[in-house]
C-alpha cells in the first residue's frame, strides 16, 4: 500500500484525506499537533457515518476507509510518503514553514503539491524542497462530492511530476484539468467576477437579493444563484480571491465592487457568521435586501 500525507485536517485536508483513503493510500494526516489531527480523522468519522444511516455507503466501507487514516503529531513522520499534499490554511508564511519542515524528510523523488486557492505557485515553489517536484492541486469543496481538479503547473514544475500527480488525482476519482500558473487559476477566474458583478449589481440598486439569485439560477442554469454561492463560500473569501485576481493582474476589470467590501468590513461572511447576503439565523435564510 502506498503511503501519501496530507498537512491540514481542515475542511479541505480531510476530505482530500478521505478520498485518498477510499481509493486505497494508506493517508498520514497532520495538523498543528496530534489532536488538531485526530479531531479531523473524526470528522470524517463523523460524516461518513451520516452516509452509512442514508444507505449510501456500507459500514465496512468507512471502516476500511478510517483504518487507512492515520493522525500523526507532526510532518516529521511523512518520509515515506511518495507525495505529500499541504491544505492548510492560506497564508503564505504558514505554507512556507511547513514546506521547510517536510523537506526535511521527504524523499529525493517525492512530490509536495499544494492545495492553495490563490498563492502563485511558482512563488510557493521557491519554498520547497525542489521546486520540479513542487505543483499545485487545486480540489473543490466537499471533496468527496467534487469532481474535478486544478492542475496548476509552476515555471519550474517537471513533466515528470505533472504526470505523476495527474496519475494520482486519477485514482482518487478526480476529473484533471491543467492550468496554467496564473491568478485564481481557471474556476476562480470566471466565477469570482461573476459574484463581483452581482454585489456590483445589488449594491447600484439594480434588483434585491431574491431577484439577482433568481433571475441567474434560472436563466443561466445554475444549481443556484451568485449571491446564494458567495454566502456558501464566504464573503471573507470571495474578497480575498477578488483582490489576488486585482493585484496580481492589475487589471480594474476586477476592482472588488464596494458593497463586498462592506459586508466584509461589518463581519457579514455569509453562512459561517449566519449573515451575508441572506440572513440565516431563522429556519429558511431571508434575503437582507
Ligand atoms: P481550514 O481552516 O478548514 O483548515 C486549515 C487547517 O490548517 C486547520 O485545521 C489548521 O489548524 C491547519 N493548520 C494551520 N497551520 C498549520 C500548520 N502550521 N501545520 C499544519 N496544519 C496547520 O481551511 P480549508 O478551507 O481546509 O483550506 C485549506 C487550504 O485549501 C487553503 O490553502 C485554501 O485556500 C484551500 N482551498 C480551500 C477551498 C474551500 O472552499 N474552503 C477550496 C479550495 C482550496
Amino acid at each position: 500500500m502506498q503511503t501519501i500525507g496530507v498537512i491540514g485536517a481542515g475542511q479541505m485536508g480531510a476530505g482530500i484525506a478521505q478520498v485518498a483513503a477510499q481509493a486505497g493510500y494508506r493517508v498520514l494526516l497532520a495538523d498543528m499537533g496530534l489532536p488538531q489531527a485526530e479531531a479531523g480523522k473524526a470528522g470524517i468519522g463523523k460524516a461518513m457515518a451520516r452516509l452509512v444511516e442514508k444507505e449510501k455507503i456500507t459500514a465496512d466501507f468507512r471502516e476500511t476507509t478510517l483504518a487507512n487514516i492515520e493522525p500523526v503529531a507532526s510532518v516529521a513522520e511523512m518520509g515515506d510518503c511518495f507525495i505529500v499534499v499541504e491544505a492548510a490554511t492560506e497564508r503564505e508564511a504558514i505554507k512556507r514553514t511547513i514546506f521547510a519542515e517536510v523537506g526535511k524528510v521527504l524523499k529525493a523523488d517525492a512530490i509536495l503539491a499544494s492545495n492553495t486557492s490563490s498563492i502563485p505557485i511558482t512563488r510557493l515553489a521557491q519554498a520547497a524542497p525542489d521546486a520540479a517536484r513542487f505543483m499545485g492541486v487545486h480540489f473543490f469543496n466537499p471533496v468527496p462530492v467534487m469532481r474535478p481538479i486544478e492542475l496548476i503547473r509552476g515555471l519550474a514544475t517537471s513533466e515528470a511530476t505533472v504526470a505523476a500527480v495527474e496519475a494520482f488525482a486519477e485514482k482518487l476519482g478526480k476529473q484533471v484539468v491543467h492550468a496554467n500558473d496564473a491568478p485564481g487559476f481557471i474556476v476562480n477566474r470566471v466565477l469570482m467576477p461573476m459574484i463581483n458583478e452581482a454585489c456590483f449589481a445589488l449594491g447600484e440598486g439594480v434588483a434585491g437579493v431574491r431577484d439577482i439569485d433568481l433571475a441567474c439560477q434560472l436563466g443561466l442554469n445554475h444549481p443556484m444563484g451568485p449571491l446564494t454561492l458567495a454566502d456558501f463560500i464566504g464573503l471573507d473569501t470571495c474578497l480575498e480571491i477578488t483582490r489576488v485576481l486585482f493585484e496580481g493582474t492589475g487589471d480594474p476589470k476586477f476592482r472588488p465592487a464596494p458593497l463586498l467590501v462592506k459586508y466584509v468590513e461589518a463581519g457579514w461572511f455569509g453562512r459561517k457568521t449566519k449573515r451575508g447576503f441572506y440572513d440565516y439565523s431563522g429556519a429558511e435564510p431571508v434575503p437582507t435586501r
